[in-house]
């Protein structure tokens, strides 16, 4: 069931037994399976079914040091969150990412691979992915065209991987419907939850503060709280929530914002392939995205290049991915780059700040390249490719200095602190592009497949300027999970250190990152997130006393969601609602 918060009487208290803020891939996820585990659970969710301007505005930030930018079209706040807006990558983690490894500071999980595994297993169904397969040779023979190949790789220092694409699952449309029928799970949206508070010296989470753009007041009561508003907002609520705790909530070690990771994103090189294998597709960007060529049991797949684990062990580096990128003519065009937009407006991506007549008026400016673009984009002619360049993404090494923290100057419309993002990938990813690429031209020079020029190396330098300046959108790291408090904001169950009952699902919990799309991985963590806390209610069961809903009966009679944001003047049809305990406390 959905509610339109902005309906809800002013001061309403809500009772539940599972409160989750933020309803994108990690919170849906878990209010799902908590439905089917019969929880009672309230999903907040600051935006609405579709993107409107004053929302999106409160992720507003800054990029201080690195220019980088995480806001606008970086992450999406409406209800789906950035699934609104994600390409639909995913492939597990390698198993050397959950591991120590000496020469990467602060690596390593309290896990390993095997613990999550089946969780891997079951987020095909969620993703609406293929097979869970990720053999190459599985998928090479299930494609069986001779433009889709594996290259070889003899000298055991290269090794190929296969991602599968999510259609991308748009998590807001997908399950708004399932979410609409709930008995168990009532979807607040335009809750934006400003505080969360505590008792028993910020160990204990009370009830959470939730205001909406046109003034209304709500809190919820839970026993169980799951933070899950995206890599970086899960930091910011928690550093907002000082009125108990002046470092903000679970932070008495200071790691809450630090080691924030994302995924830093090149392009580099030039590389002339021989003629058998000029027309091959299965590593090319260009040609995978929904493309039936590079597709078999009804799922698209990419494949990327990667060194193998002895080497990175060898040569000391962090994992990195690299796949091909073909150039077309008008590429980086301002008629291309307005087609771009276009493009992705008919997808529904979200792109803010985007508008139709400048973006016309520029390609019929620049009518040679927005045509020359589009045609090759559609039909990819292999006569036209003008080069070829390698595109690699590398993991990010943990730095507690790269850090997301709050401004002291600067607030959002609901007077919260809007945050500053200092973003530092490190000199070993630099290291990591530079020799990744290097060992990958060699190969494919060693076994006949390309010529490769490479561009100079990086590292020690400042980095290029065609470094992604979005990184790669990929939140991570900001309340990272480790045994000991010290080291750690969240335990291995992804509860916050110290305390009682507040948990964190999302990317913020990893501590190191692989060079894999994090989303299965979210979601993966997510199901395994479901089941502790489904055991932790149950075994806490004879304490607790269900709540029992009184007033307005919200299960057959919810306020009405409107489609379009309205202002606190037109909010006016209120809805009270009430739970008390059973046992009437
Ligand atoms: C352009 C783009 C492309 C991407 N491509 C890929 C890809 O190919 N593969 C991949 O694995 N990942 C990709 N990602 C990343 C992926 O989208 C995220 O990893 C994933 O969506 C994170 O899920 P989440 O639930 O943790 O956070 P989100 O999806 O960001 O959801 C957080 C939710 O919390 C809500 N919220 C925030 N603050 C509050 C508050 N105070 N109160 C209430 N609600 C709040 C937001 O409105 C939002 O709905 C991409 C991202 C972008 C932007």
């Amino acid at each position: 069931m959905f509610v339109d918060t902005r309906r809800v009487e002013n001061g309403t208290v809500v009772e539940t037994d599972v409160c989750i803020i933020g309803g994108g891939v990690a919170g849906i996820t878990l209010a799902l399976e908590l439905e089917k585990q019969g929880i009672d659970a309230c999903l907040l969710e600051s935006g609405g079914f579709k993107a409107d301007d004053e929302t999106r505005d409160l992720y507003r930030g800054e990029g201080i040091g690195l220019p980088y930018h995480f806001s606008d079209g970086c992450r999406g706040r409406f209800f789906g969150g950035s699934s609104n807006c994600w390409g639909g990558w995913c492939r597990p983690l390698d198993p050397w990412d959950f591991e120590k490894r000496e020469w990467i500071a602060h690596s390593g999980w309290p896990f390993g691979l095997q613990v999550l595994a089946p969780y891997y297993e079951r987020t095909h169904a969620l993703l609406k992915l293929g097979p869970y397969n990720f053999d190459p040779a599985f998928w090479e023979a299930a494609i069986g065209r001779r433009d889709v190949r594996r290259v070889p790789l003899a000298s055991g220092k290269v090794r190929d991987t296969i991602s599968q694409f999510s259609p991308p699952a748009r998590f807001g449309k997908l399950y708004r419907d399932a979410l609409a029928r709930s008995r168990r799970i009532r979807t607040f949206l335009y809750a934006n939850v400003l505080n969360i508070d505590t008792t028993g010296s910020a160990k204990t989470v009370s009830r959470v503060q939730v205001v909406t753009l046109s003034g209304r007041t709500m809190y919820v009561s839970a026993k169980l709280f799951v933070l899950a508003t995206g890599g970086i907002e899960n930091a910011r609520l928690l550093l907002a929530s000082n009125k108990d705790q002046p470092a903000g909530l679970g932070n008495g070690n200071d790691l809450v914002g630090r080691f924030f990771m994302d995924h830093p994103r090149l392009q580099s090189g030039s590389i002339r392939f021989t003629k058998e294998w000029s027309r091959n597709k299965l590593y090319d960007i260009k040609y995978h995205y929904m493309n039936a060529a590079v597709a078999a049991h009804g799922t698209c797949i990419a494949s990327q290049l990667a060194l193998t684990p002895e080497v990175l062990k060898q040569e000391r580096l962090l994992n990195a991915r690299v796949w091909f990128s073909s150039v077309f003519p008008g590429e980086g065009s301002e008629g291309a780059q307005a087609l771009f937009r276009c493009k992705q407006a008919l997808l529904h991506k979200e792109q803010a700040g985007w508008n139709l007549s400048r973006d016309l008026f520029t390609m019929i400016s620049h009518p040679v390249h927005t045509v020359g673009y589009g045609y090759t984009r559609l039909f990819q002619p292999r006569s036209l490719i003008r080069d070829v360049k390698f595109q690699a993404i590398v993991e990010p090494e943990p730095d507690p200095n790269s850090r997301v923290t709050l401004s002291s100057s600067q607030r959002d419309r609901l007077g919260m602190s809007r945050v500053e993002v200092d973003w530092r990938p490190g000199k070993l990813a630099q290291r990591t592009f530079d020799r990744t690429f290097a060992i990958l031209a060699e190969e494919m020079q060693r076994t006949g497949i390309a010529k490769v020029v490479l561009d100079p190396p990086i590292e020690g330098g400042e980095w290029p300027s065609s470094l992604e300046k979005e990184g790669t959108w990929h939140h991570m790291g900001t309340t990272r999970m480790h045994d000991s408090p010290k080291q750690g904001v969240v335990d291995r169950d992804c509860k916050v250190h110290g305390m009682t009952n507040l948990y964190i699902a999302g990317s913020s919990v990893f501590p190191t990152a692989g060079a894999n799309f994090p989303t299965i991985t979210i979601a993966a963590l997510t199901l395994r997130l479901s089941e502790h806390i489904a055991k932790e209610l149950r075994s806490a069961s004879a304490c607790f006393s269900k709540g029992t809903l009184v007033g307005a009966n919200l299960q057959h009679s919810p306020a009405p969601v409107d489609e379009q944001p309205v202002s606190a003047k037109t909010s006016s049809t209120t809805q009270p609602i009430f739970f008390v305990p059973a046992n009437g406390k």
